[in-house]
C-alpha cells in the first residue's frame, strides 16, 4: 500500500543553512526540526529529502563530499530517533537543463515510484518557493519553513519552522 511522506529540502530547512556546505563538521539540524518530525513520526509518516547540490557540477564539491555531508545528517537524525528513507540531490546547474532539479519533478517521480510514496497523503516542505512548486508538481501539499524574505504566493502554508509545519500537517491529515 502506498504511505505518506513528508519530502524536506536539505539546507536551510532540515539543517541549517550554511553557504556551499561540504564539510560534515558543520551540519546543524534546524531549530525545532526534531520535536517535528517526532510528532510527523508518530503520526505514521516517513521521511525523505531532496536537495537541489549544484556545488558539484560548480566544481566546488564532490559528489564523495555531498555524500558525507548527507550522511552525518542521517546520523543526527538517527541520534534522535528519526530514520530517513531517502537522501537524493541533483548534481546539476540550472544551465544543465536537466529533469532532476528542483522545480523539476525527475527526483520526486523516481522517490513515489522507488518508495511507494501516496502522493495525495504527502507533502513538501522547503525554504525556497521552487521547493514549493516542485511539491505541487508530483502532486503533494506544499509548506514553506523559515524567514525567507521571498514568500511564496503558492505555498498551502507558511511555517516558522519544522514543528509549525508538522502541526499544520498533522491538523490536514487528520481531515
Ligand atoms: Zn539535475
Amino acid at each position: 500500500m502506498a504511505e505518506p511522506f513528508v519530502i524536506f529540502d536539505r539546507d536551510g530547512t532540515i539543517i541549517k543553512f550554511i553557504h556551499y556546505l561540504f564539510d560534515p563538521k558543520l551540519v546543524e539540524l534546524s531549530e525545532n526540526s526534531v520535536p517535528g518530525l517526532l510528532a510527523l513520526k508518530a503520526e505514521g509518516f516517513k521521511f525523505g529529502i531532496i536537495s537541489n547540490q549544484s556545488i558539484i557540477s560548480r566544481g566546488i564539491a564532490s559528489v564523495e563530499q555531498v555524500e558525507n555531508v548527507n550522511r552525518r545528517v542521517k546520523e543526527l537524525l538517527e541520534l534522535s530517533g528519526i530514520t530517513c528513507e531517502f537522501f537524493m540531490y541533483c548534481p546539476h546547474t540550472p544551465e544543465d537543463l536537466c529533469f532532476c532539479r528542483k522545480p523539476e519533478r525527475g527526483l520526486g517521480l523516481s522517490a513515489i515510484k522507488e518508495f511507494d510514496i501516496d502522493q495525495t497523503a504527502s507533502f513538501m516542505v522547503g525554504d525556497q518557493h521552487s521547493d514549493v512548486i516542485f511539491g505541487h508538481a508530483i502532486g503533494c501539499r506544499s509548506i514553506q519553513v523559515g524567514d525567507s524574505v521571498n514568500k511564496s504566493h503558492e505555498a498551502d502554508f507558511i511555517a516558522a519552522d519544522i514543528f509549525s509545519a508538522a502541526e499544520w500537517i498533522i491538523s490536514k491529515s487528520r481531515i
